[in-house]
């Protein structure tokens, strides 16, 4: 594979995002939705040969950033697709009623969605910011509104502990996740990884 050619492996994105990553095609696929995963991991090589695309090489401009989450293993370009006059074909609009409801699934499951963007919307983009590629675990200091918001509704589903859905991890979220992780009679660390991910989305 040369360094410019674009990935589309669920493999190569952060362990966590992978499995909220799953949930969600799972959720997309139930709902009769066929996904097209258009790209996933993105090597910094290919970020900046696609910054160059309209710039300093001629073609149209295809990003605006040279600091891109798909370069930290966090973010998924995704579209739904389906025949059109006997063809499948892949639908590049926000607008478009699958690629609405292909947004509100990925938002459940704590992605950011590019499409709500108020400058520059990027409909087909979704990404988990702040979380490091090799991070094992959200907590406190390692998450972001979006996937706060997703533990904490997780949590009040799986032992309903009433927590405020604000997208804000304070001690009561950590207090829940210790209460949820000690089910299991794990650490209590305040932590969500791997595991601790798939029981509250289990
Ligand atoms: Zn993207």
């Amino acid at each position: 594979m040369n360094n410019t050619d674009q990935c589309r492996a669920i493999e190569e994105l952060n362990p966590l995002c992978q499995i909220l990553l799953n949930k969600a095609l799972r959720d997309i696929k139930a709902s009769g939705i066929n996904p097209l995963i258009v790209e996933t991991y993105r090597s910094q090589v290919r970020q900046n040969y696609l910054y160059s695309l309209g710039r300093t090489v001629k073609g149209t401009k295809v990003t605006w950033t040279q600091v891109s989450i798909h370069t930290k293993r966090n973010a998924i370009d995704l579209v739904p697709q389906r025949k059109i006059d006997g063809k499948m074909t892949a639908i590049w609009n926000a607008q478009d009623k699958e690629t609405k409801k292909i947004i509100a699934i990925m938002i459940g499951y704590g992605f950011e969605a590019g499409a709500n963007w108020s400058t520059s919307p990027d409909s087909p983009h979704f990404q988990i910011k702040g979380v490091s590629a090799t991070s094992k675990s959200f907590g406190s200091t390692n998450t972001n509104v979006y996937i706060t918001k997703m533990i904490q509704n997780a949590l009040n589903d799986k032992i309903k502990v009433g927590l405020i859905d604000d997208g804000k991890w304070g001690s009561n979220t950590t207090k829940a996740v210790n209460i949820f992780r000690s089910q299991f009679k794990w650490k209590e660390d305040g932590k969500v990884g791997v595991e601790t991910l798939k029981k509250l989305l289990g």
